[in-house]
């Protein structure tokens, strides 16, 4: 998953942007990376590190211009290098370009053996290389005219920002995968995968880009144009509202933070428990936990501390302290646990190593039961489109029942919400986008850009 953001027309087009993507950080913490447009010239800086590290006051100072696109990267495709970091920027036929991806494109492999055998010399392992080159085989034309002979020859997800010297454009795949939002400050245009990227630079939302629209950005303004049909079906990811959104964002059109509590409210209708605490699992099972308590009329406490200070790679003591890395992460508040029912919330259980480790740890710390309750269906079939999930063995879901997953975690009792639960969530966390279709393929195994379908030619 990754996040992206951009601005056109902005004195301090690459400090806007990098504060951007501090608040997209939770979208990818691998690489971050800003490019800008000055002068008919673009510049470009990344790094492996999270946006705080990445950059200095000097890195910055050499990103001048009034244009910008950075991104944040956690890898789906493409191994985890500095090549593969983003944006990614080439010069081709009609000059510099530079790219930023949030999605995974179905099929990619094909299109580059294909792009391969007729020349192409790739730089990275990435899908998202794939686009700037069918875009330079393209017949000349526009900026907007070379994309679209492009994105019709991939499919899966994308949301996309392009900048070249003197236009930048927006655009998302005809299903709306992911998301994608335009904002104004100060007669700058904004771009960003979420509104909380536009809260903290004080630009105001004006909406969202269109599956399949293309909104490009020059000096003669801003205009729209079509990059081919709309899906017959929308497919907005459902699980950037039980996990992967900021709660403080609106996506596609909807409130995360009002739709995670309403999670937890129809998950308490559907699967009450008798307990005498209702715990989350930080911070992903905070909101779903808060409605689950208080629809049960419960009381919440925070019954696990996390540490924000865990980096993705610890060193660990020789002797056998088992479990080590969960007890970093997390710890037990003991006044809370001991001698009490106690449901833990947690928004989705993936291959369930964390989730037996935190039952375990709830029963150590003197719980005399422990209800684990998920805010989500079972997650049973991969991700194609951008979420980094494991394979089907990996996902215990796949190959368990509730009842064997019940008893891998060693809880009293295992209970999901439904998906007809979660997509009535999902409408009354926001009345607006009730009763829209949603991508919900990771629990029900219905995708709408299917892998085995072969790419255009
Ligand atoms: P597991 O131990 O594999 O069952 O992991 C479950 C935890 O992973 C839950 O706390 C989820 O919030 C979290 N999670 C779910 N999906 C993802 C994802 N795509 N990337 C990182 N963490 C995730």
């Amino acid at each position: 998953m990754c996040g992206i953001v951009g601005l056109f027309g902005h004195p301090e087009a690459a400090h806007m942007t990098y504060l951007g993507l501090h608040t997209l950080q939770h979208r990818g913490q691998e690489s971050a990376g800003i490019v800008s447009g000055h002068e008919g010239q673009l510049y470009g800086y990344r790094q492996m590190a999270k946006v705080v590290d990445a950059f200095s006051a000097d890195a910055l100072a050499k990103l001048p211009g009034d244009r910008a696109i950075g991104h944040v990267r956690y890898s789906t495709t493409g191994q985890s290098l500095l090549k593969n970091a983003q944006p990614f920027w080439v010069e081709y036929v009609d000059g510099g370009i530079a790219i930023a991806h949030n999605g995974n494109l179905v099929g990619s492999k094909e299109t580059r053996r294909r792009l391969e055998a007729s020349g192409s010399i790739f730089q990275s392992s990435m899908d998202t290389e794939c686009i700037v080159h069918l875009m330079a085989a393209a017949p000349p034309g526009a900026l907007e005219d070379r994309l679209r002979v492009a994105l019709e020859q991939v499919r899966g997800a994308y949301s996309l920002l392009l900048l070249t010297e003197d236009k930048m454009i927006a655009t998302r795949d005809p299903h709306g995968f992911r998301p994608l939002v335009i904002g104004e400050v100060g007669g700058a245009t904004v771009f960003a995968s979420e509104t909380c990227a536009l809260h903290l630079i004080g630009a105001k939302f004006v909406r969202e880009v269109e599956p399949g629209e293309a909104v490009i950005v020059d000096k003669d303004g801003v205009r729209s144009v079509r990059m081919g049909a709309p899906a017959p079906t929308p497919s907005p990811c459902a699980f950037e509202f039980v996990y992967f959104a900021r709660p403080d964002s609106r996506v596609f059109g909807g409130n995360v933070y009002g739709t995670r509590k309403a999670l937890g409210r129809i998950l308490a209708e559907e699967q009450p428990t008798d307990v005498d605490v209702v715990i989350p699992v930080p911070d992903s099972g905070v909101t779903a936990a808060l409605g689950y308590a208080e629809a049960l009329d419960r009381p919440f406490e925070m019954g696990l501390i996390r540490s924000h200070y865990v980096g993705r790679t610890f060193i660990e003591p020789q002797s056998a302290i088992r479990n080590f890395g969960v007890k970093l992460k997390l710890t037990p508040v003991r006044e809370v646990i001991e001698g009490r029912r106690v449901a833990v919330v947690d928004d989705s259980i993936v291959r369930g190593t964390t989730s037996r480790k935190i039952v375990s740890m709830l029963r150590n710390a003197g719980a005399s039961e422990v209800h684990f309750r998920v805010s989500s269906p079972p997650t049973r079939w991969p991700c194609y489109y951008g979420i980094d999930t494991p394979t089907r063995g990996e996902l215990i879901a796949s190959s368990h029942s509730v009842e064997e997953i019940r008893d891998h975690l060693g809880a009293d009792s295992l209970a999901y919400t439904t998906l007809e639960g979660l997509l009535r969530a999902i409408g009354d966390g926001d009345r607006g986008i009730s009763g829209a279709p949603f991508c919900h393929a990771c629990w029900s195994g219905e995708y709408r850009v299917r892998m085995d379908e072969s790419p255009a030619p």
